[in-house]
């Protein structure tokens, strides 16, 4: 069984009569899309990030896509993000036809070397798109700066990393707008897909609004094209509104667990998370590095554990990207990454018991491979 399994299933027998009550309220509230909850919830989601609006959506790969449209990205302009993210991040550029520009990103933390990103600007960038990968954000105020510098707009790319804390700031309160997902396994995930919008912008969110609605201002007029059908439904809303209150314990849980990770394996040669400076890191997922990464997950395999790899293609070596014409070795950093990193198991429900297991597995493979 993968964790992704085991963690949703877990979480559902504990807040089973929680979840079931927010989907009996909804099927009987004889409103099932763009309803009370969905309002509700873009309320409190965005309240929650200090941040005027909020806009569901069906995913977080059509937050992106929505928002990059609704900053004012159009065809043939460039957005400079990272290549070391999940694919969803430079699918959605791409869909809204602009040209993903990357940059390297840091050996340490693994995220987005912002040094790197005025050398990439030219007249055709249109959005900067830092992403907050495994839980922790980039480092904002100088992105910030050349955001103000050159006119560019950022769009903070948050599905990894809800409630994520930096410089006393939150993740998706620092941009003219951020994305979020809720796909089941996110820190804060919906039981089926789900997406948002938050943003400062009372006129970035009507756009976001009319866009997730076929571009329609109401029932019969589209205003705006090309739209798109990308409502949030109300049960995954209703779900959501209830998973939001109890975020700060979702969050608890993993930063324990990457506690009890950080004692019980820092005499062993792995090389742990680094939570950069002034960031609280919300451990979507638990990266580790090391030399010898595909022996030592062989190993764990004779053991029947199975780990994942966040990622091991970086998106701009990925068949389906390689138009880009990003070649081999143009972006070193995240190409030796991809090479060396894995995942530990990281989910709220994942008992002490079982955390202490598959440590000690980990230790015996790493002291003999
Ligand atoms: C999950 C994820 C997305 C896409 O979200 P979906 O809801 O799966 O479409 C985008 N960016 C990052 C960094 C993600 O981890």
């Amino acid at each position: 069984m993968s964790q992704y399994v085991w963690g949703y299933l877990r979480e559902y027998e504990d807040e089973r009569d929680d979840i079931l009550a927010a989907v009996d309220g909804v099927f009987r509230s004889g409103k099932l899309v763009l309803g009370p909850s969905v309002a509700a919830f873009e309320e409190e989601f965005a309240a929650r990030h200090g941040v005027g609006h909020g806009v569901g959506v069906d995913n977080g790969t059509n937050a992106l896509v929505l928002a990059l449209r609704a900053l004012g990205v159009r065809p043939g302009d460039e957005v400079i993000t990272v290549s070391n993210t999940a694919a969803p991040t430079v699918v959605a550029i791409d869909l809204v036809g602009a040209t993903p520009v990357f940059v390297d990103v840091h050996e340490d933390d693994y995220l987005m070397d912002v040094a790197q990103v005025e050398a990439a600007i030219t007249e055709r960038t249109t959005c900067l798109l830092p992403v907050h990968l495994y839980g922790q954000c980039v480092d904002m105020a100088p992105l910030r700066e050349l955001s103000e510098k050159y006119g560019i707009p950022i769009l903070e790319d948050c599905a990894q990393a809800h409630d994520a804390r930096h410089h006393g700031e939150i993740a998706g309160s620092m941009g003219q707008a951020a994305a979020f997902s809720f796909y089941p396994t996110k820190v804060l995930g919906a039981y089926g897909d789900g997406g948002a919008v938050i943003t400062p912008s009372a006129e970035i969110a009507a756009d976001l609004r009319r866009l997730r609605y076929y571009g329609m201002r109401d029932v019969y007029h589209v205003v705006q094209t090309p739209g798109h059908n990308s409502r949030l439904d109300e049960v995954q809303a209703e779900i959501l509104r209830r998973k939001l209150r109890r975020l700060d314990g979702y969050v608890a849980r993993r930063q324990a667990i990457a506690a009890r990770y950080a004692e019980a394996l820092a005499d062993t040669d792995l090389v742990l998370p680094k939570v950069a400076e002034g960031n609280t890191h919300v451990y979507y997922v638990h990266v580790v590095r090391h030399p010898r990464r595909d022996a030592i997950l062989e190993k764990l395999k004779e053991h029947d554990v199975f780990l994942n790899i966040s990622y091991p293609w970086p998106v701009h070596r990925q068949q389906g990207f390689l138009r880009l014409g990003w070649a081999e070795g143009s972006l070193p950093v995240t190409e030796r990454l991809a090479g060396e990193i894995f995942s530990l198991p990281m989910y709220p429900s994942l008992s002490e018991a079982e955390q202490d297991k598959f440590i000690d597995i980990l230790r015996d493979v790493l002291a003999t491979t």
